[in-house]
């Protein structure tokens, strides 16, 4: 099992023991070992494009769309490498989606440049419950605001568990001036492959796609949703070792797009 350290279990090809990627760059101590996807999907043959296991790649299925306002994800160092995080699939919906990998003492310089960047009006997405920020509050109407103003706007999506974006939330400075957007739905959760702590707690792409839908930018929200359940259910299917014969409603359109 010693062995297992030096493989990325989503591709099962060797990588350097020490490459810069297993260091903190803040601190240059070793990272911790990434054990929580460990467990689950080591030893499954994974597709290199999709990363998702052979048995139902999700490739076929790629789709890109257009959208007015932009993601950027600050994804905690524990989830980047895990085959069941979704921000990727925003990614590759919306190829212009920034990913910034966040550390409490060094801050991303390019993530510093860009919210200095007069093109964007950056919103963090976060929950307003707690009384301490409610005057950087703000609603969806600020996206149209933006808009208007000539800007482009942004969803800054805190990409972790929840402690984990509550953190990052918490410990990085350089948000402190942003307005702070909730994402306010009736949606429930469609994701399959965590359990979530309830069913209102929804995944990385589905509030990008709920952001984008209120947002005004229906179109790219719908391709989202559908790529997202295509994951959801392909990901879902070969856990239970399923091959899914027939390509779901979601996936159909998915592949309607390219004509
Ligand atoms: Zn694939």
């Amino acid at each position: 099992m010693q062995d297992d350290r030096y493989h990325d279990p989503e591709t099962r090809q060797a990588r350097a023991p020490e490459t810069e990627l297993d260091r903190d760059p803040a601190t240059g101590h070793p990272r911790p070992p990434r054990r929580e996807f460990k467990a689950r999907g080591s030893f499954v043959e994974r597709c290199p494009g999709c990363h998702l296991p052979m048995l139902n790649c999700l490739c076929p299925y790629a789709a890109t769309a257009d959208s007015e306002a932009r993601v950027w994800l600050l994804t905690h160092p524990m989830e980047h490498h895990k085959p069941t995080n979704t921000g990727r699939l925003i990614h590759d919906v919306l190829p212009d989606t920034e990913v910034f990998t966040w550390y409490r003492t060094a801050p991303d310089e390019r993530l510093l440049s860009l919210l200095a960047d007069e093109r964007f009006a950056p919103f963090v997405v976060f929950p307003d419950d707690q009384p301490d920020y409610a005057e950087r509050v703000v609603g969806i109407d600020a996206v149209a605001e933006a808009k208007a103003a000539g800007r482009i706007p942004v969803y800054l999506l805190l990409d972790g568990t929840w402690r984990q974006a509550r953190r990052i939330f918490r410990k990085s400075p350089y948000l402190d001036a942003l307005p702070v957007l909730p994402l306010r739905t009736e949606r429930l959760t469609r994701y399959r492959l965590r359990k979530p702590a309830s069913a209102a707690h929804l995944c990385t792409a589905e509030v990008a796609a709920e952001l984008l839908r209120q947002g005004g930018d229906a179109e790219a929200a719908g391709v989202l949703d559908d790529y997202f359940d295509a994951f959801n259910d392909s990901y879902a299917a070969s856990r239970r070792f399923e091959k899914i014969e027939a390509p779901t409603a979601a996936m159909q359109r998915l592949l309607a797009r390219k004509g």
